[in-house]
């Protein structure tokens, strides 16, 4: 059984209702308490109707329960297996709605805070030649800027719970989907290669690195708070710089696609899981041979959107998987008043790694994804699609 298993419940709901956020924490009780023990924190469905890692993580908490019960649990986990109550509760005539909060447009995974401002201030002229006790410093600061948010509204008190659960964590995964996708993942650019394992054990198929992505999504807010940090701090100093590594490795982790729930896949995406926690020293056993990778790591501003060049009826002429060259067309939309069939090309050569799965577009909307492996765009200005 998890070490607790406890219930969180949101600030600022509308009168007569009650939402909360499950929390199942494993870790060794009592043995080598107080002792630094790796921390990973694993949540899933931030956006609430992206299904597959809601299954993901009620096969990963059966394993974790094994492992518990069989004493091989040697860090903290928290395992938060539905991370959205606001997005669970979302339907419009009968489509779930997840990825937005109806009451008010914003995006769930968007407008996390920026810790850096604070912690800096907290921990300015205190860091000193030692890395671990800088690390665990900064840790500190951090839930104590998190505790002192004063909130105003239940998506960002989601927010406060969720980052309050993460953010000392050294790995953060979180689990989404895209609309039709192969395995990818969205990660840090000094993550990489640090990140190598867990994406290589996922088979993830794309890995997409920025440092500032626009928008500050969850894993960005828990993973950039030790750049950012660290180039608040250092900016103008001169001399000897303290040791501050970027002590938490957080990714996005996309499993597919919407309709891609399943229970083999979820069943071998947690056995992947679960090596990467032994890989990394929380659980203990065998991890085995790491896999290779199956892809490179491309940057987050060489994906090529493909926009829909008009609206109507979309025929995809590639497939997930595909690899194009510029120019290649990779849809038609075809405009129902005319018969015109309007091609849509790639401006980057790739890996085709996201389709949308409506066949019907608007004029302008992204209706597949390129990998490239140069930028097309600027680092921070909305790499990531719809706010
Ligand atoms: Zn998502």
């Amino acid at each position: 059984m998890p070490l607790t298993t406890e219930e969180i419940t949101l600030d600022h709901g509308f009168p007569g209702t009650h939402r909360v956020v499950m929390v199942h924490r494993f870790g060794p009780a009592t043995v080598d308490a107080g002792a630094p023990r790796p921390k990973a924190y694993i949540q899933a469905a931030l956006h609430a109707d992206e299904i597959p890692g809601l299954l993901v993580a009620q096969h990963l908490l059966a394993r974790l329960k094994a492992a518990d019960a069989e004493g091989r649990v040697r860090g903290d986990i928290v395992l938060v297996p539905y991370a959205n109550p606001i997005g669970l509760s979302q339907a419009v005539l009968g489509t779930a709605i997840g990825r937005f909060a109806l009451s008010s447009g914003v995006n769930f995974n968007r407008d996390f805070p920026d810790l850096a401002a604070p912690v800096a201030d907290a921990v300015l002229g205190r860091l000193g030649p030692d890395a671990a006790a800088n690390v665990a410093l900064v840790r500190r600061a951090a839930l104590a800027a998190i505790a002192a948010w004063e909130t105003a509204t239940e998506a960002d008190s989601l927010r406060k719970i969720l980052m309050g659960l993460a953010i000392d964590a050294d790995l953060v995964l979180d689990l989404h989907c895209d609309s039709e996708a192969l395995v990818h993942a969205y990660t840090g650019t000094e993550s990489w290669p640090d990140a190598g394992d867990v994406m290589a054990e996922l088979g993830c198929r794309a890995v997409f690195l920025a440092l500032e992505s626009g928008g500050n999504p969850f894993d960005e807010a828990c993973s950039g708070l030790w750049w950012r940090l660290r180039n608040r701090l250092t900016a103008g100093l001169s001399g000897t710089v303290p040791p501050l590594p970027a002590a938490c490795l957080a990714t996005t982790i996309e499993l597919r696609g919407r309709r891609d729930v399943d229970d083999a896949l979820a069943a071998a995406d947690a056995d992947a899981l679960v090596r990467v926690l032994t890989r990394r020293g929380l659980l203990a056993g065998d991890a085995g041979v790491l896999p290779a990778p199956a892809c490179q790591a491309t940057p987050l501003a060489g994906v090529d959107r493909v926009r829909a060049p008009a609206a109507g009826a979309v025929l995809y002429t590639v497939a997930l998987g595909d690899t194009v060259t510029v120019g290649q067309t990779v849809a038609e939309v075809v405009d129902p008043v005319t018969g015109t069939r309007h091609p849509a090309r790639a401006r980057t050569p790739g890996i085709v790694w996201a389709r949308a799965e409506q066949r019907y577009t608007a004029a302008g909307a992204i209706i597949t994804s390129i990998a490239g492996d140069r930028p097309l765009a600027e680092e921070g200005s909305g790499l990531l699609t719809a706010r």
